[in-house]
């Protein structure tokens, strides 16, 4: 479809966005970014190019012409926002200041986020501690290299490189969870660790948990990757990790991505289904359909049910199972010397 030249001026008008009066008269005119809300008042990073009818904001690097800018901020389709500025009229709102409190960001759609955090993982390297670490829990070098394992760029020197590879190659990182500015600039913000990327069950990966490097709370070792209420930044969710053979029928219910990945390679790629805690059960019943599985098995660790919290939450998370229709459920047992089925299982394998 050929579009006809639509000004870019008029359409940020008709958006509501606030322009800088002092540059109308230039051929690039600035506004204040409404997709980061441009660090509030006053700031103006987006540029309006006349000739181009193009826009682009330097803070946050969102991009497009006319109709993407409107489409986007009204939430409509490219075409209708097409048709509504063609047909003009004269509605013209008052301007008004993007707040960026108002409303969280959202993490990029899944697949925009793979294919950001599968590039990111390939600039990346293991460290050798982390890699050490990693075969201490029974995995394989092999499985290690395939899981896609890697090491949180320790220096802000190398957070910004990789933040500018990363927008070099095209990859949106507003909305990309981990991501934010800082001075105008693009860095991934979080602990030094292990990164484990937590993927749904067609390989995709939804988001990036760490494995802290220093830990001072030992029930915090695991943090997602998240830029929650920093500026340019976004929230994550707890997502759940599948690894292991998705054809099998029966899945293993486990806590924590790296605890499913050690024991599903322990167990000859049995099916491992991931929540990120206890209480984060959403999108567990749907993963669970999606699978088609027809049996759980709970394995989860052993010394959670003397924490009563703990246990009234995994009494939900059996609720939240068990009303599958048909979901056959039970609860592995092991000895409880070994705190996690992967502790027992690579207990098992070295023959202890
Ligand atoms: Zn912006």
């Amino acid at each position: 479809m050929v579009y006809d030249k639509i000004p870019i001026v008029d359409t940020a008008r008709r958006c509501g966005l606030v322009l800088d009066s002092r540059t109308l008269r230039r051929s690039e005119v600035e506004a204040s970014c409404p997709f980061c809300g441009d660090h509030g008042r006053g700031k103006y990073h987006l540029s309006l190019n006349t000739a181009t009818d193009l826009f682009r904001c330097n803070l946050c690097g969102a991009k497009g012409n006319s109709i993407t800018l409107y489409a986007r901020l009204k939430g409509i389709s490219n075409k209708d926002a097409y048709r509504e500025l063609k047909r003009g009229g004269n509605v013209y709102p008052m301007p008004q200041q993007p707040a960026p409190q108002n409303t969280e960001r959202q993490p990029l759609p899944l697949e925009a986020r793979h294919a950001a955090y599968t590039a990111m993982l390939e600039h990346l390297t293991l460290l050798d501690r982390h890699g050490e670490n990693l075969l201490g829990r029974g995995l394989s070098e092999e499985r290690i290299q395939k899981n896609q394992y890697r090491s949180m760029p320790e220096t802000e020197r190398g957070r910004r490189l990789l933040a500018g590879l990363l927008r070099s190659q095209g990859h949106e990182l507003l909305g990309l969870p981990g991501f934010r500015t800082r001075y105008d600039d693009w860095t991934v913000s979080g602990p030094s660790g292990i990164l484990i990327p937590v993927r749904n069950r067609h390989g995709l990966i939804q988001g990036l948990k760490i494995r802290l490097d220093e830990v001072t709370n030992p029930k915090r070792k695991y943090r997602w990757l998240s830029s929650r209420d920093m500026p340019g930044g976004t929230r994550s969710y707890s997502w759940v990790h599948v690894t292991g053979d998705t054809s099998k029928k029966r899945a293993y219910l486990t806590e924590g991505p790296l605890k499913g990945d050690a024991a599903s390679f322990l167990a000859n790629d049995a099916l491992f289904v991931c929540i990120g805690g206890v209480n984060a059960l959403g999108g567990l019943k749907d993963t669970l359909l999606d699978l088609g599985v027809t049996e759980v098995v709970e394995t989860m660790d052993m010394d959670q049910m003397t924490n009563k919290q703990v246990r009234d939450a995994v009494l939900a998370m059996r609720r939240e199972v068990q009303s599958i229709k048909g979901m056959k459920y039970s609860k592995y047992t092991w000895n409880p010397a070994y705190k996690g089925v992967d502790d027992y299982l690579l207990s098992r394998a070295a023959g202890m």
